[in-house]
Order: structure tokens, then C-alpha cells, then sequence
């Protein structure tokens, strides 16, 4: 197949044997609902910057099928397409056979993890940010002090003002580094916080993990909004990540194990709902049945987490909000999370909940198109990154508005990043932390 636009239709052969294999591959069952209509090319990020059907979704599913038949080696071609991909799900949304393109890709990742070998330093690099890291937070909290100390101590300035950072073609990354919290959020797990007035619901708080040392304040945040309207908080002890940068790095087995933790944790209270302010944390979550749809002892409990699992701000429209202490009388343009619009179909929940605190709608160009952070893709794909945040700050600049807003920390971070670049005044906020100004 060329590798621009000339696309020849997959010919399943159900007489050649799989190669790579793996319990997690995915299945013809998934792949062949593909008709290879086209329809989604033009909505995909990496095809619109790249240009090449093999970093698109119809040509992503063809060399799965061509892999999974042994007639493609699943090598270094196979997985830089596939590790070029977002997951932002955006050709889920534009396709009209109902592809199920996240659950797909995640599959693809996994059969990728099962069967080929990294190189050495790449391997070396996932294995510590997913096994020691990111499940671990006392590892966690370690790592973070360490990034605090190199920001604050003036090593961050010296770097960046001698040219360092660029001259080693590092300074798009250390822009994407969040600030480390002088206070983790570690801290407020395990406690209970009191609704305030009537009590109107009681649910239980995910943490998060990046959350606890980058944006304790935007949890803090959340806490305060929910308890102002009315409903008491708990944040379980014992929870921990929920896994969803494992699932979208082919890591199911480490992903599942969490799922369960977690659902052990969060199913031990009589919560209303589970809410987070993370939409890719909220994603995945609300997957936890797919995850573990071969686990006969969880199925059922994951069906009933998945059940409770909310985005904040979809549980807040749906209980309506109490009047704010005051109106936040500021332009706002808001950029959709993809693993809130795509993935979890929550569009109009953040804009509603933006209006009746008073903000003034911006409406965005594109606004439900990617930004480039996808979890850890702005580090690992850091080129292609910053050619998707290029084509999203063309939007941004094309609005008149006096600050973004968006649901997510890993598109704060983005965004920030792209306001940075372009020497914007312009800040970037969580939906929560606005409703936080209008409830303080
Ligand atoms: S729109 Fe759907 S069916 Fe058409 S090529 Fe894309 S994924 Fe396949
Ligand atoms: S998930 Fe996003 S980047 Fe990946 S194929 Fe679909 S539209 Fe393209």
C-alpha cells in the first residue's frame, strides 16, 4: 500500500495463521466492523499533520489486519504507527460503522507490549515510569521533590536562559514539566469532607496521581466546589492510579491490577457516584469492564464501579449547581478534553457549567480536536506533539477571549506550554478552579 493515498482493501484470509498473537491482540471481530470508508481520515490529527494513510485510523486498522495474518512483521514500522497515534478517539466520533477504534488501539499497543522488543533505553525508561512511578506514590512523591528542587532552586532558570535546554533539543519538554506543589495532596487521602449546608449526595473523590504533587490545588479545588454544593467527600484511603496510562501503553495485565485494586477500594462505601477531575483518568474508569471482561470475579463489580464512575463536572450538571458567591464575568474559551468529548461524549456538562457561573462562552475553532498531550504522548512523540499544539494555537489566537478553560491536567499542561511558547498573556484553568473562585 502507498504510503500517501492510494488505499487497497484488506482480503481477510482465515486460512493464514496469526503472528505476535497474545491474549490481548485484537480480534477480527473488532477490526473487520472497518469498511474502510475513508470517512474518519480528515478527522485524525496525525494524518492531517503527516499526511500518510499509514498514520491514519482506516490505515492503522489495515496493518493490524495485515499483522494479525502474518502478512506485515510486527516490527518498527508497525509500531511507529501505532505509537503515533493520540488515542483521542476522534475517528470513533466521525465513523458511521461504529468502529471502536480506542478499544482497538489499546489492543494493538498490547500485542505490540507481548511480542517486540524496545530498545534498551526505552524499555529501561517505560519500565520505571510505569512499574516504579506511577503506581508507587511514595516513589512518586520522591521523583516530584527532586523536579521541585531543580525548579526552585534556580537550576531551571540557569538551564533555560543559557541556551542548555535547546541546544540539547530538550526545551519543548522542560516546558511541559508541570510546578511541583510545595504541599502534595497525599496529605487529604483518607479524609472525609463535610457537605456544606443540606446534604445533597455523598460521593467518593479519585485522586488521581500526577494530581497529588502537580495539581494539588485543582483537586483541593474540586473538593471545595463539591462540598459548597451540598455533598460530602470522601477520599477512600488505599486508592491509587487508576491505571489509565498502563491501558494506553499496552500495559493490560498492570492496568488490570489496579482496576481491581481500585474497585475493592471504591466499592467499599455507599458513594452516590465516584467522580474525578481528570477526563482520561474518568475514561479509562468508565472501561473497566472491557478491561477485565475475562475476569469472571470482577466482571459484575466492574460493571457496577463503571456505573458510579463520573466526570465532575458531568455529576455536577445533573445535580444542578447552587447560586456561586459571585459571578466569574470573563471570556472563556473552552477547549474539550478528547477523552471527555470523544471518549465519554461530555460536551455540553463544562460549557453549562461555565455559563451559570457567568463566564462568557468563546466558542473555539476546533475546539474538540487534540491538543497533542494524549497522557504521556507529548514526551514520548514530542515532534508530532508540538506540530498538533502549532495547529491549535493557530485557534487560540484566532478567538478574542481572556483565558482558556479546559477539563483536564494533561491539557492544561499543553496548552500552557503552547501560551508559553508564543509569549501569550493568557491564562489556562480547570473548569473547577473557575467554579472555585465563584464559590470562595
Ligand atoms: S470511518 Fe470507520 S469504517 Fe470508515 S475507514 Fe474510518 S474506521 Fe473504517
Ligand atoms: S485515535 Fe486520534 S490519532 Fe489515533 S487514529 Fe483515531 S483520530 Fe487518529
Amino acid at each position: 500500500m502507498s504510503e500517501t493515498t492510494a488505499f487497497e482493501p484488506h482480503v481477510h484470509d482465515p486460512q493464514l495463521k496469526p503472528i505476535g498473537g497474545g491474549k490481548d491482540q485484537p480480534s477480527w471481530e473488532l477490526l473487520s466492523t472497518c469498511v474502510h470508508c475513508g470517512l474518519c481520515l480528515n478527522h485524525c490529527p496525525t494524518y492531517k499533520v503527516l499526511g500518510m494513510e499509514m498514520d491514519s485510523p482506516r490505515g492503522r486498522i489495515y496493518q493490524m489486519l495485515q499483522v494479525n495474518e502474518g502478512k506485515m512483521p510486527l516490527a518498527s514500522a508497525f509500531v511507529t504507527h501505532i505509537d503515533r497515534c493520540l488515542g483521542c478517539v476522534a475517528c470513533e466520533i466521525a465513523c458511521p460503522s461504529g468502529v471502536k477504534y480506542g478499544r482497538i488501539v489499546e489492543r494493538a499497543r498490547a500485542q505490540i507490549e507481548q511480542n517486540y522488543k524496545r530498545p534498551f533505553v526505552q524499555r529501561k525508561l517505560r519500565g520505571f515510569f510505569y512499574n516504579k512511578v506511577i503506581p508507587n506514590f511514595k516513589t512518586l512523591g520522591r521523583v516530584a521533590r527532586l523536579t521541585r528542587f531543580y525548579q526552585r532552586s534556580g537550576l531551571q532558570t540557569v538551564a533555560r536562559k543559557s541556551g542548555l535546554l535547546k541546544l540539547l533539543g530538550v526545551a519543548d519538554l522542560d516546558r511541559l514539566s508541570p510546578q511541583i506543589d510545595r504541599e502534595f495532596f497525599f496529605g487529604e487521602i483518607g479524609k472525609v469532607f463535610p457537605a456544606v449546608g443540606d446534604k445533597r449526595g455523598k460521593v467518593a473523590f479519585v485522586a488521581g496521581c500526577i494530581n497529588n504533587v502537580a495539581f494539588s490545588h485543582l483537586n483541593r479545588a474540586t473538593v471545595n466546589v463539591l462540598t459548597q454544593n451540598g455533598i460530602e467527600v470522601h477520599i477512600p484511603a488505599g486508592q491509587g492510579c487508576c491505571g489509565a496510562l498502563h491501558a494506553h501503553a499496552g500495559l493490560r495485565d498492570e492496568a488490570r491490577e489496579l482496576a481491581r485494586h481500585n474497585i475493592n477500594i471504591f466499592l467499599g462505601g455507599e458513594y452516590d457516584a465516584i467522580v474525578t477531575n481528570a477526563a482520561g483518568c474518568g475514561s479509562n474508569m468508565k472501561e473497566y469492564d472491557d478491561l477485565l471482561e475475562n475476569d469472571p470475579a470482577y466482571l459484575d463489580r466492574a460493571r457496577e464501579f463503571k456505573a458510579k464512575m463520573k466526570d465532575v463536572t458531568e455529576y455536577l450538571a445533573a445535580i444542578g449547581l447552587r447560586a456561586p458567591k459571585k459571578k466569574i464575568a470573563q471570556r472563556v474559551a473552552y477547549q474539550d478534553p478528547c477523552h471527555l468529548a470523544n471518549a465519554q461524549r461530555i460536551r455540553t456538562q463544562p460549557r453549562e457549567l461555565l455559563s451559570a457561573i457567568g463566564c462568557e462562552l468563546v466558542e473555539l475553532p476546533h475546539s474538540d480536536q487534540c491538543c497533542g498531550s494524549a497522557g504521556v504522548y507529548n514526551v514520548a512523540q514530542n515532534e508530532l506533539s508540538m506540530q498538533i499544539l502549532e495547529r491549535k494555537m493557530e485557534d487560540v489566537t484566532s478567538v478574542s477571549t481572556d483565558m482558556l478553560a479546559t477539563a483536564n491536567v494533561g491539557c492544561m499542561i499543553q496548552l500552557r506550554a503552547g501560551v508559553e511558547k508564543l509569549g501569550l498573556n493568557l491564562p489556562v484553568k480547570h473548569v473547577m478552579e473557575l467554579l472555585d473562585e465563584a464559590y470562595s
